[in-house]
């Protein structure tokens, strides 16, 4: 898909360079590209170069130039769009190793078919289970994603992943967030010195870790803590423990400087979690890791300006924003709730710090469908059934933003990722069309050509494995999650 340089060409280049030939020289150096690198200093660039993983220089092809030496790999881009490497920062791919335990627990058919559980293992092997891992990287890095947030991570998955990471070098970096506090069913506790415990025991490349836990449940079966009782019913869902256990388990977690993800999805869940965070900054004099609520599909009108204030970040699955999940949230909800449906801009407008996930493989990956989605509100699939809270869309460029920039801070990387600045690291994702001039209907359609992380290609373009590429297909207009 990318060409190589011929000599000719490159001696050329040297020739362009004013301080001519010399050290440092980099390892790579892709020109001819349309870089939109989210640096405002130089928001458009067509050349980088890399050494040791990271940008040495960024700029024009004369700007370059002079760091080609002998053994630099020189790649012509042909005009392609690059995007900083994008990041997820609530995707679920420890969730395709997991044991099928679940048949035991009585999860519902419904979470097993959306997480492909059933009929892949349900006898895994400890080979297949490490096999799962790796096709959840491939699916990654075929979207250009190289930084990523696992949404739930259980202690007997690390050693799984630690026999992959031997055996290849890890082509994302991520954070780990350990379950210390499951669901309303399952609610069973980790105390912050387990969590040190476990992360402590499992040391893996370009992996930190952070703790996840679970704050109210779920729209579709009624366990979301909302204020007032679901539609037509009496109901209105609860808190997975009572809020001093949240606030004194989110407090150690804290202290121990550990950032949280806290699934929370009806307001008062969401209002509950930032109580907790409250107390924890009250017992601190810095200011911590960076926490995030995660999925926040209703706040409060009055609770959308405690994020910034409290300098919690929010996390929204950009999938859902679309009339495919209307019915469903409808029924759950009523029409007025409904509008308010995950507010992006309500949230943005806040000062709010928001990111936009995935939570893969409740819903496809793609970034790409995410961005449509947040902009326009509507199905990928189905346009034609109009938008859904079209008041809460976003920009093209804010999307963007999100799925680099945001979701980096929301991370805690925005020191190493989101943007393409020299010293940050080299990562790449290499597009089929420029998306800030293509009509916005072709978001649906974008292809990646190669990605790169930390210098190093590690996907191609070439297309998955028809049994990965179907599963990825069959969640595109599946939106039913949660
Ligand atoms: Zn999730």
């Amino acid at each position: 898909m990318l060409t190589e340089m011929p000599h000719a060409v490159i001696a050329l280049l040297l020739s362009l360079s004013a301080a001519g030939p010399g050290g440092p020289w980099a390892d790579a150096v892709y020109l001819n590209g349309d870089f939109y690198t989210l640096d405002p200093r130089a928001p458009h660039v067509e050349a980088v170069a890399i050494l040791e993983g990271r940008f040495l220089r960024v700029g024009s092809r004369e700007d370059v130039a002079g760091a080609i030496g002998p053994r630099t790999e020189v790649v012509d881009l042909g005009g392609a769009f690059v995007l900083p490497g994008l990041v997820d920062p609530h995707t679920h791919p420890s969730f395709e190793a997991e044991e099928p335990f679940h048949f035991e627990a009585g999860v519902p058919w419904d979470w097993l078919r959306r997480h492909r559980v059933f009929g892949r293992w349900l006898i895994p092997t400890r080979a297949r289970r490490v096999g799962a891992l790796a096709d959840a990287t491939r699916i990654i890095s075929s979207y250009g994603i190289t930084s990523f947030g696992d949404g739930c991570v259980e202690p007997e998955i690390l050693p799984l992943w630690q026999e992959l990471l031997r055996r290849r070098a890890p082509a994302q970096r991520a954070v780990f967030f350990v379950r210390a506090l499951g669901p309303r069913r399952s609610p069973a506790l980790r105390s912050a010195a387990q969590v040190v415990q476990i992360a402590g025991r499992q040391p893996l490349p370009d992996v930190r870790f952070g703790a996840k836990l679970w704050v109210d449940g779920y729209f579709w079966d009624q366990s979301a803590a909302l204020d007032a009782p679901y539609q037509g019913a009496r109901g209105r869902g609860g808190l997975t423990v009572a809020p001093a256990v949240l606030e004194r388990l989110v407090g150690e977690l804290d202290r121990a400087g550990f950032p949280i993800q806290a699934h929370a999805i009806g307001e008062r869940g969401v209002g509950a979690a930032l109580d907790a965070f409250e107390a924890a900054r009250r017992g601190r004099a810095g200011p911590g890791p960076q926490h995030a609520v995660v999925h926040a599909h209703l706040v409060r009108p009055e609770d959308l300006p405690r994020f910034a204030a409290l300098g919690v970040a929010a996390s929204l699955d950009a999938y859902l924003a679309q009339p495919a999940v209307r019915d469903a949230v409808g029924r759950a909800l009523g029409p007025a709730r409904r509008e308010r449906y995950l507010p992006f801009r309500a949230l943005r407008e806040a000062g709010a710090l928001v990111g936009a996930h995935s939570d893969w493989a409740s819903a496809s990956m793609s970034p790409f469908l995410g961005m449509y989605v947040l902009v326009t509100r509507r199905s990928p699939g189905h346009p034609e059934r109009g938008a859904l809270g079209p008041g809460n869309a976003i920009t093209l460029a804010q999307a963007i933003r999100a799925y680099t920039l945001d979701n980096a801070r929301l991370l805690g990387m925005e020191r190493e990722v989101g943007s393409i600045e020299p010293g940050k690291s080299a990562d790449l994702a290499i597009l089929d069309r420029d998306l800030l001039h293509a009509p916005l209907e072709a978001l649906r359609d974008v292809r990646v050509r190669a990605t790169v992380f930390r210098g190093r290609r590690v996907y191609d373009g070439a297309e998955l494995p028809l049994r990965l590429a179907r599963s990825e297909r069959e969640l595109v207009d599946l939106g039913n999650a949660h």
